[in-house]
């Protein structure tokens, strides 16, 4: 009983992002979906006010959680203080970064919540789902197996999927003694664990990468999207501590101080 209650706080690491959603009762089911595994965390990046009949409706017993979910303008403000970020897909070739089902995705993504860093799972829009500058964002992808003929879950669905498979990783395991242990074992770790950047750091280091090389020419005029969704995959896969982003930044800064003084 007292690991359950440990690991109802790990389900607080994390967040569901729905990335503009059309349909508003989608919002409501989806706190549903959240609500029914012991999630209470959901951001929607959205203008709209999320709170209408139809989502209050399809809410249910889960009101509390939509009335409490937070709206952005933008999915970098929603992702902000996330220190690992896992995308959702229908599409399983997309964009080259790690691609994982949703139980693989899990255990990956576990102790990292387990070390108390905040995890989010982004969810994409109902027609066209998220595009591939906002899944270059993310640390890895999860593709939901489904028919190859008809692949795209209902977005309160797909929500529904993830949120079990985190409550069966992070609450249902806990009941395994072995797994208990490597918790306990992963908690005591937790002072010498290196930190994940926030996102809000590692995409500041993106655009001072972008305006550095626009500014030495390297684009020489044309604005090279590939080069940058390049650059991004690279560090992704380096899975960079927030400790070497700043040697990566400091380093950089302190070259192109140089060059400026040489130049100048
Ligand atoms: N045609 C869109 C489908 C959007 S469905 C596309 O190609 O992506 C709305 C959202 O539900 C998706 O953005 C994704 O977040 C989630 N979703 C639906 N089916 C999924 C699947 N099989 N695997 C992973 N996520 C899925």
């Amino acid at each position: 009983m007292q690991n359950h209650n440990l690991s109802s706080n790990f389900l607080d690491n994390i967040q569901i992002v729905l990335v503009e959603p059309s349909h508003l009762g989608n919002v409501g089911s989806a706190a549903r979906a959240m609500k029914t595994m012991g999630l209470t965390h959901l951001a929607v990046v959205t203008d709209k006010d999320i709170i209408t009949p139809e989502s209050m409706a399809l809410a249910k017993g889960a009101q509390d959680v939509l009335q409490a979910a937070m709206c952005y303008p933008s999915l970098n403000e929603a992702l902000a203080d996330s220190a690992i970020v896992a995308g959702t897909s229908a599409r399983n070739r997309s964009v080259e970064l790690p691609l994982y089902q949703p139980k693989e995705a899990v255990e990956h993504l576990a102790p990292h919540i387990i070390k108390g860093c905040k995890c989010s799972v982004v969810f994409g829009r109902e027609r066209t789902g998220l595009t591939n500058e906002e899944l270059l964002k993310c640390d890895l992808h999860i593709n939901i197996d489904a028919n190859p003929e008809y692949s795209s879950l209902n977005l309160a669905m797909s929500v529904q999927v993830l949120s079990y498979e985190l409550r069966q990783h992070l609450i249902t395991n806990m009941q395994d003694e072995n797994f208990a242990t490597n918790v306990k074992q992963l908690m005591q770790d937790r002072e010498n664990f290196a930190p994940k950047p926030k996102h809000e750091d590692l995409e500041s280091y993106y655009a001072f990468l972008e305006q550095n090389l626009i500014a030495c020419g390297f684009f020489k005029g044309e604005h090279n999207e590939n080069v940058l969704a390049q650059l991004r995959k690279i560090y992704a896969k380096a899975d960079l501590t927030a400790h070497e982003l700043q040697i990566l930044y400091g380093t950089t800064a302190s070259m192109i101080r140089h060059a400026v003084k040489i130049k100048a």
